[in-house]
């Protein structure tokens, strides 16, 4: 097997009291891009700055390409890094600040001049390189920080929430760039964000991490439809989550009691015939108004939309079935949402009944 780009072997970091990194045992292939995903105060920045060499783990080891980098400096592990506040040189031109890391490398004049030129092609800033740092946009300052990072051709690109100070807009622009950047220079790249979306369009792979732990490691589709905890199920999408119960069935169709209702779940595992299940259901799983199909396939309910959220492309519909307990629902919307007093026809499939152990679902029950 090819030696990982990156390996985190037991990593555990404290600050006095404060545990913030639990453990972390888990691989970056080469030419990855992979995501660390999770809410604020999960440990993500703390994880990529003891990669980095700018902290060191209170215990563990940390290898870059199968050496071990724990006691290597920041200088000497050839990484390209990107902060949320792009820390340009304001008194240098585009040009001297990409060039900055070649001449700390003390790279011939020529050679400066080919690769900072082929810097500024990659982010599409050719003719910009003689302007300083406050003649340009937030977006074209943030091209500028990556195009520094990777002139080095750096082993690493480590970005730390690059796009948070960036508008909606420019924001989306900017993560398609960076995603072609990275595949154009196979760069591997550790990427921190707590924007769901942002993990789901650009990954390889996602780490979502809660309290100091990746929870889940996986591609996105994975992590998005078949999250392995409750916690992971909520922070990626919206998930109803429901304590239940096995009634009966066998691996590929469960039968489950869950918020007042019989669902029926195509879950592979093993289960025992009244065993405490989680289960859950993503709100934009539901299909809406299926006229095709009857009350045999399972999953399929009449229900009343009680509140509406109208988001632009899709609506957040809380429904309220015949029998048993409200629903959470994500639809897409044609001009108008459904209102609120409709009766609609929602179905499951069972595919989407995603079976957990109870863990502290119970607890939500
Ligand atoms: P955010 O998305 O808000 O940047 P994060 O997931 O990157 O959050 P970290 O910055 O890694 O989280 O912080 C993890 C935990 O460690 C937090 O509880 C934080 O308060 C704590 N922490 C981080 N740095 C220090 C420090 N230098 N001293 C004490 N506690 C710290």
């Amino acid at each position: 097997m090819s030696e990982a780009a990156v390996e985190l072997r037991g990593i555990h970091k404290r600050y006095g009291d404060v545990v913030a990194v639990e453990t972390i045992d888990m691989a970056v292939q080469s030419g990855e891009f992979l995501t660390f995903l999770g809410p604020s105060g999960c440990g993500k920045t703390t994880t990529l700055r003891m990669i980095a060499g700018l902290e060191s783990p209170s215990a563990g080891d940390i290898l870059i390409k199968g050496r071990r980098v724990n006691d290597v400096p920041i200088h000497k592990r050839n990484l390209g890094i990107v902060f949320q506040n792009y820390a340009l040189f304001p008194h240098r031109s585009v040009y001297d600040n990409v060039a900055f890391g070649l001449r700390y490398r003390k790279c011939s004049k020529d050679e400066i001049r080919t690769r900072v030129r082929e810097a500024l092609r990659l982010v599409q800033l050719e003719a910009m390189e003689e302007r300083y740092p406050a003649a340009l946009s937030g977006g074209q300052q943030q091209r500028v920080a990556l195009a520094r990072a990777i002139v080095i051709n750096p082993d690493l690109l480590l970005l730390d929430e690059p796009l948070s100070a960036l508008d909606a807009n420019l924001r989306e622009d900017m993560r398609l760039e960076l995603k072609r950047i990275q595949r154009e220079t196979a760069i591997t790249t550790l990427f921190i964000t707590h924007d769901q979306s942002e993990a789901l369009a650009m990954s390889d792979r996602i780490a979502v991490m809660s309290n100091g732990r990746v929870e889940q490691l996986d591609t996105p589709q994975v992590v998005y439809n078949r999250p392995t905890s409750r916690f992971c199920a909520n922070f990626l999408g919206n998930a109803n989550v429901m304590g239940g119960r096995v009634v009966g069935g066998e691996p590929g169709a469960w039968r489950v009691d869950a918020g007042g209702r019989e669902w029926l779940s195509a879950s592979t595992d093993t289960w025992r015939q009244g065993e405490s299940v989680a289960v859950i259901v993503r709100a934009e799983h539901f299909q809406l108004d299926v006229s095709s199909v009857d009350g045999e396939v399972g999953n399929a309910l009449q229900a009343r939309i009680e509140t509406v959220d109208y988001l632009g492309m899709s609506a957040r519909y809380i429904i309220r079935p015949e029998q048993g307990e409200t629903l959470e629902l994500i639809h897409g919307v044609h001009h108008q949402p459904l209102q609120a007093g409709t009766w609609v026809r929602v179905w499951m499939p069972a595919d989407d009944v995603i079976l957990l152990p109870p863990g502290d679902v119970t607890a939500l029950a």
